[in-house]
């Protein structure tokens, strides 16, 4: 195999050895619904002895993606509902997603919005629909960061990036700007000084989230990429997705997040899976997520814990679902429960 191409066909996925002669027509169905894209550094990631590998399972289409559940939807989390202008969504008043581009170095197969990133969704916006998002953006004060996500901003060219920013930079009520990436982990050689020129070319506080779910991604060469990044002055933060058969072991969780400190990336949020089609094959019960996300209190450093986070469903914005360990007894008395399960009366009696 040509190791140094994306893989995107079935054909390509039987050559890169990543699924069997024989399940080269089945999987034909799945991508005909989803895209697909496996870059090659994430291909030489995949161990393709083990048959359940985390890194496989976020990428190669699998049957199980036909199942299309009752309760899931195209929209998981109402991007729509909150849509003023195309590329634009403005759920919260202090900060908008700006949406530049819908495609991905990768498509992962639990996506919440793979029904509209790939090469055929709405592509890269159009000039004029880029002018009406900057516009609307300059024309609410109220718009403190713009967060760039899509699809992953980080596939736009340091020139087209850096034309963004140097208009953003003329925005003075935009103080923070955001990006959600994938890239230094799945193409960490993109991650190079023109790119982080065109980041920083806003010149406000700049961010950058980076989606990662399996401690095997934060390779040497990816560690290499968030440090070029951190070392220009950029903070970063992480943002995992809890996934059946990937990270929903205390184990792996706890060494993704100090995988994540040790690469001087903040753990941000832990993700609840959204109600994306043909996903349920990654989803564990909000019940299994908080008693994952508990473990990690007592197992490693406060620096390792993320927020876990639901977006609820139609567009009404994240809440945190952690198990409360608190509970209120009444007359201003609580229990409080320790990280080894202990609980104790606060204040405490006598
Ligand atoms: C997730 C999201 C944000 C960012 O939320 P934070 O809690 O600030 O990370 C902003 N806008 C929309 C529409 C979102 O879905
Ligand atoms: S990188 Fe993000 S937007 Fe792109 S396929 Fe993965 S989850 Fe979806």
């Amino acid at each position: 195999m040509t190791a140094e191409r994306t893989i995107r066909t079935p054909r390509d996925l039987v050559e890169a050895g990543l699924i069997g002669r024989e399940r080269e027509e089945a999987i034909s169905r799945v991508t005909a619904s989803y895209a697909v894209a496996i870059s090659p550094a994430i291909s030489r990631l995949v161990d393709r002895d083990d048959p359940d590998d985390p890194i496989a399972r976020q990428f190669v289409p699998d049957m199980a993606e036909l199942a299309v559940m009752p309760e899931e939807r195209a929209d998981p989390i109402g991007d729509s509902t909150h849509s003023p202008v195309t590329g634009i969504v403005h759920r919260y008043p202090d900060r908008v997603l700006l949406k530049a581009v819908h495609v991905c170095p990768v498509y992962c197969r639990f996506c919440f919005r793979r029904e509209m990133v790939g090469p055929e969704g709405l592509g890269t916006l159009t000039p004029a629909e880029l002018d009406r998002a900057i516009a609307y953006i300059s024309g609410h004060q109220e718009i403190w960061e713009v967060i760039l996500t899509g699809g992953d901003p980080l596939v736009l060219s340091p020139r087209r990036l850096g034309e963004i920013m140097e208009r953003l930079a003329k925005i003075e009520h935009v103080k923070v700007v955001r990006f959600h990436t994938r890239v230094p982990v799945v193409e960490p050689d993109r991650v190079d000084a023109p790119l982080i020129a065109a980041l920083k070319g806003s010149g406000k506080a700049t961010y950058v989230a980076l989606h990662a779910n399996h401690p095997r991604e934060l390779t040497v060469a990816a560690r290499a990429a968030a440090a070029r990044l951190i070392d220009a002055g950029i903070v970063m933060v992480s943002q995992s997705v809890l996934l059946k058969g990937v990270n929903d072991d205390p184990d792996i969780l706890a060494e993704l997040m100090r995988a994540f400190v040790e690469t001087r990336v903040k753990p941000y949020y832990l993700h609840h899976p959204d109600l994306a089609p043909g996903t349920s094959h990654f989803r564990l019960s909000i019940e299994e997520g908080q008693a994952l996300v508990a473990s990690l209190r007592g197992r490693v450093s406060g620096l390792c814990q993320p927020a876990y986070i639901l977006d609820i469903p139609g567009g009404h914005g994240k809440s945190v679902v952690s198990a409360s360990s608190i509970e209120a007894e009444g007359g201003g008395c609580y229990t409080v429960t320790d990280f080894r399960g202990n609980r104790h009366a606060y204040p405490p009696k006598g």
